[in-house]
């Protein structure tokens, strides 16, 4: 099969029967579900791209496998190239929808899996690598989303996953049967999960002898059974579901999304098991898969900066300040933040190097450091877009008094004259065209995006101190020391 269109993504969708829970109730068509729907569209904009001639080249690649055409989200890095063109294309996306695409989950689950498993089969002569490849194909062929699935609840984080009160809080195996495994358990917090196709799962942490039951990774369908998602709630949300939603919104066609997974007894057949019971090798899943998606961060974040960077612009220029020297030097700043984190993204690629399987993967110093700044620089970002924008990016009226006709003034001015006449910029532009930009700063900075802007900053692919432990394990300090003691005379 060719690559799907943006169209047929979504009508794939339709025949999934993917369970979703939202507000205490199930979604039946989950597809059209107003605060569901913008989320789609931002996974639909990396089948739209991967259309486009002039995108070509960084949104498809060729298959290592099969050599046929795939789009670059089910592909494995072949190249510090090809790692490179990634972080392109992921800023690219990040242009175009100003919100998390959710795919890249799925891309760093596949390639982290690939060179694992790998390793797992040289030493324990099992199979893992052989069904990777398998499923690897069958996604690219099909044109799938793939939802790659790490986080587990967790419990008490000063225990292990074998000692926790509740076994179920890492996923587990609960059965091992001939034909497969049943497993058990929950991934939080999981970006795109009602939008994909399949789900590959994986452990959370580096686990002991004791947790051989938890070392566990597998692929199974979004609606496997035994399986459902309970969506996760953002700033604002229900704004989407208003009469007419669209000013109000900020970004009203795009959105990312987040959703708790839960695996109540989910079969998985053997053909789709990467790990069981291995658990020497959890930790290396862990930091592979985190490494490429910390990598993933200097291009996302970076794309959806471009886009508060330059709302950030036009809401100046409709103020009319734009010419003033704070405000360009405030821009400055946020350009070379941005930049920073794209620097970043691109050196750890740059640096990358081929795993024992001969798929390439990022320096991970690198792609640590990378990450560490992205927990820090889009919140002075979005504080510099706020302190631009001003007050009114939140204190402004809704969309609808700006439309009403509700007669309130002398000479029977309505609400809507009021809200227009004293909501005017520069003159050069409309007040609502005023309104759309700050609404859409407010979106990004603590609305519906923040989720994806801010807080996904600083938690996704792991929160700061996870970065700071593999920046210590990588830094090597003793040979630094070596450095000084060789310079300063010290034997
Ligand atoms: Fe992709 Fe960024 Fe969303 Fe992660 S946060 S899935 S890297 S867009
Ligand atoms: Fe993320």
């Amino acid at each position: 099969m060719a690559l799907m269109t943006a169209e047929q993504y979504i009508e794939s969708l339709r025949k999934m029967k993917t369970r979703v829970y939202m507000f205490g109730e199930q979604i039946e068509n989950w597809v059209d579900h107003p605060m569901i729907r913008p989320s789609i569209n931002s996974v639909a904009m990396t089948y739209q791209l991967a259309q486009d001639p002039q995108y070509e080249d960084l949104m498809t690649a060729t298959s290592h496998l099969t050599g046929e055409k795939v789009n670059r989200f089910a592909h494995i890095h072949q190249s510090s190239e090809d790692l490179k063109k990634k972080v392109k294309m992921q800023r690219l996306l990040g242009q175009k929808t100003a919100s998390c695409f959710q795919r890249c989950v799925g891309m760093d689950a596949l390639n982290a899996e690939y060179s694992t498993t790998y390793e797992i089969d040289k030493k324990y002569d099992t199979h893992y690598h052989e069904n990777l490849k398998n499923f690897l194909i069958y996604i690219q062929k099909n044109d799938l989303i793939v939802d790659g699935a790490m986080t587990d609840p967790k419990g008490n984080r000063s225990k292990a996953p074998h000692a926790q009160d509740d076994a179920d809080l890492f996923v587990r195996i609960k059965e091992r049967r001939e034909d497969g495994i049943v497993v058990r358990g929950a991934k939080v917090h999981q970006t795109g999960s009602v939008n994909s196709h399949w789900h590959i799962v994986m452990p959370t942490i580096s686990m002991g002898p004791d947790d051989k039951d938890y070392a566990v990774s597998f692929a199974c369908p979004s609606d496997a059974e035994g399986m459902f998602m309970v969506y996760g709630r953002q700033s604002c949300d229900t704004r989407k579901l208003e009469e007419n939603a669209d000013i109000d919104l900020g970004n009203a066609k795009f959105g990312g999304q987040e959703a708790l997974v839960v695996f109540d007894d989910v079969f998985i057949p053997n053909e789709y098991i990467f790990m069981c019971g291995e658990y020497d090798f959890a930790g290396m899943l862990v930091e592979r898969f985190a490494g490429y998606h910390r990598q993933s961060y200097g291009g996302c974040k970076v794309g959806v900066g471009d886009v508060v960077i330059g709302a950030a612009a036009l809401a100046a220029e409709y103020n009319g300040c734009e010419k003033a020297s704070a405000i360009k030097d405030k821009l400055i700043e946020m350009t070379h933040l941005n930049e920073t984190l794209y620097c970043c993204g691109l050196a750890c690629s740059t640096e990358g190097h081929p795993t024992e399987s001969g798929a390439y993967i990022i320096d991970l110093l690198l792609a640590n450091v990378c990450k560490q700044n992205v927990t820090r620089f889009p919140y002075e970002i979005v504080r510099l877009a706020e302190d631009i924008a001003g007050g009114i990016m939140v204190t402004m009226p809704s969309q609808k008094d700006f439309e009403s006709d509700l007669p309130v003034g002398r000479n029977g001015e309505t609400i809507g004259d009021f809200c227009q006449k004293f909501f005017v910029g520069n003159g050069n532009c409309t007040t609502e065209e005023r309104m759309r930009v700050m609404r859409f700063l407010e979106n990004m900075c603590l609305g519906a995006a923040a989720v994806g802007y801010r807080t996904e900053s600083m938690h996704g692919a792991g929160s700061p101190q996870a970065q700071r432990i593999m920046i210590a394990r990588q830094g090597n300090i003793q040979a630094k020391k070596q450095l000084a003691k060789d310079i300063a005379g010290i034997k």
